[in-house]
């Protein structure tokens, strides 16, 4: 086997990397700016490839992890909020095109969960969800060791499984999407929202109010902050033990910065996701493990995506 090319599109960074067949690190890694508001972001994809092309080694295919939706079965964007021009774009066939060689592609999170799969917190098991819970909320499962893409390859958009169809607005414009209770943004939003109707707190009604300054003031015992995450934690609960009853993993993965806070949220977590699985056999042996790959995580799952696709049309 060549040389794999994982790229992973980010909104703030483009990264591309050289992967061996042997081999965790890469041999060649690139990092350029997205710059996603200003043209050219396929050029400086372009070109952060053509760092890490080796000289003299034959390269099999590249791998992309991608801001979705996607179709990864035609390789085409559907949409990208955050990257505009990448809108209806033919990513995998344009850079297939430029260099000759197969590209295979899926979102970011899918893929950071095949990577954690196979080289992370994952390793050794045969069916993994995972979740990121940041800005936003994004999912993925492995089932029998196969990532889960669905018909239309848009299967495991996990946080925006409704909780509460009588919710707060989620980022995608429906509304009780788990993303609108349980992202950093809905923790700020909630906290906001109490302050208005004259919740006491040491938090003060800023804009620029982040959910870490949140999870400092629960540090400091104040009980808005705790009470935000507790929500949060009890909405991630309600959505998982549906996730437990559809996928019936054997490990969950954590990742994304709110996941950072440990138990002030995963406290009221474990309790209400115990309530409501409806057999008690779901949580037998049940994992429950933070994200091992870091940032790393995305382009891993883009290198596992191009070999296993490639073992598959072989
Ligand atoms: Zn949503």
């Amino acid at each position: 086997m060549g040389t794999i090319i994982a790229v992973d599109i980010g909104g703030t960074h483009l990264r591309a990397a050289a992967y061996e067949a042997e081999g965790f690190k890469p041999s060649a890694h690139q990092r350029v700016q997205t710059l996603a508001n200003e043209p050219g972001v396929f050029e400086r994809m372009i070109k952060a490839i053509e760092e890490v092309w080796p000289q003299h080694q034959k390269v099999d295919a590249i791998g992309i992890a991608s801001p979705g939706p996607l179709d990864p079965y035609t390789g085409c964007m559907l949409s990208t909020p955050n990257i505009k021009q990448l809108d209806n774009f033919p990513l995998g066939p344009n850079l297939s095109k430029h260099f000759q060689v197969p590209a295979f592609l899926d979102n970011d999170a899918n893929l950071a969960c095949l990577g954690e799969w196979r080289y992370g917190a994952g390793r050794g098991h045969h069916d993994v969800l995972y979740l990121t819970i940041s800005t936003g909320i994004g999912g993925g499962v492995v089932a029998r060791n196969r990532l889960l893409q669905g018909y239309h390859g848009l299967a495991a958009e996990l946080g925006h499984s409704i909780v509460d169809p009588d919710g707060p607005p989620c980022s995608c414009g429906f509304s009780g999407h788990l993303e609108s209770f349980s992202s950093g943004p809905a923790i700020v939003k909630y906290v906001l929202k109490e302050l208005e109707a004259g919740t006491k707190s040491i938090l003060k009604s800023e804009p620029g109010l982040n959910a870490s300054q949140v999870a400092e003031a629960a540090r400091q015992g104040d009980a808005l902050a705790v009470s935000a995450y507790q929500r949060a934690g009890r909405y991630l609960g309600i959505a998982v033990a549906s996730f437990m009853h559809a996928f019936d993993p054997s490990i969950i993965i954590f990742g994304g910065g709110v996941s950072q806070v440990g138990p002030l949220l995963f406290d009221s977590f474990y309790a209400s996701l115990h309530e409501r699985v409806f057999h008690p056999r779901y949580l037998e042996n049940l994992r429950i493990e933070m994200a091992a790959l870091g940032d790393d995580a995305g382009l891993l799952g883009a290198r596992t995506l191009a070999e296993q696709s490639l073992q598959a049309i072989q």
